[in-house]
């Protein structure tokens, strides 16, 4: 069953949003060559629990630091740690905060300095796809139509979207109903309907779908080694349209 929320509870998530774009904020502005994954995430830890909120992302399933930190190939769940920044990389940042019970997820991929031409296309294509995604959270539209939208994008620029993981509802717990493929569908699924709340979250890659996980038992990576841009927000259906949630 997908739920449907009160306005004071979109209201509830967009504080935690909020909370989540400054984290991504702070990533962004920290992403620098000679930097360290592990001390992003010293930053952003500071920064929610500054706010009273709790990082989401630190314990669940054991995963062991507040954000998630990926690499150029690695896709998603990439463990910050002791890895140096690099001039040319592509750094996916992926955050989620629950204050006062209510949960919100948002993720960005940045440039470090110069990246190749195809680096800057993909950056392109993973942003654009989220954004034609959340174009379709309103009511009336289906859920699968996001998830033919997001393809659309990511094919039409060349690439490939990420099967193996998908985006998802979201509230009162991180991970709710329902699952948000970001391939087209043989149906265009369940209607869509105001007080839905849903964080988006292609995974666009240069290469192939393919996926694999490393040793670690969490580093996501394309299996052909090619670069993969991963761009989410928590997004609520409304009678007005697509409201994110996860902005400044
Ligand atoms: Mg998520």
């Amino acid at each position: 069953m997908i739920v449907c929320r009160s306005a004071a509870e979109i209201d509830k998530v967009r504080q935690a949003g909020r909370i989540v774009a400054e984290a991504l904020d702070l990533a962004r502005r920290l992403s620098e060559p000679g930097v360290t994954t592990k001390e992003i995430d010293a930053q952003i830890e500071k920064l929610i629990r500054k706010a009273k909120a709790r990082p989401a992302f630190k314990g669940y399933r054991g995963f062991p630091a507040c954000a998630c930190i990926s690499i150029d190939h690695e896709v998603v769940h990439g463990i910050p740690g002791g890895r140096v920044i690099e001039s040319g990389q592509l750094i996916s940042v992926d955050v989620g905060a629950e204050l006062e019970g209510y949960f919100a997820d948002a993720a960005r991929t940045f440039p470090v300095g110069r990246v190749t031409e195809e680096a800057a296309t993909l950056l392109e294509a993973g942003r654009t796809a989220l954004a034609a995604g959340i174009e379709k959270m309103c009511p009336g539209n289906c859920l699968y139509d996001i998830s033919a939208a997001v393809e659309a994008v990511a094919t039409k620029a060349g690439f490939s979207v990420v099967r193996d993981y998908v985006g998802h509802g979201i509230g009162r717990e991180m991970h709710e109903e329902p699952q948000i493929p970001n391939y087209s569908q043989s149906t265009r699924g369940p209607r869509l309907e105001a007080g839905m709340i849903f964080a988006l979250e292609p995974m666009v890659n240069a290469g192939g779908y393919e996926v694999s996980v490393l040793d670690d038992g969490w580093t996501v990576v394309t299996k052909d080694g090619r670069l993969s841009t991963h761009f989410e927000d928590t997004v609520a259906v409304t009678i007005d349209g697509p409201a994110v949630l996860t902005t400044l």
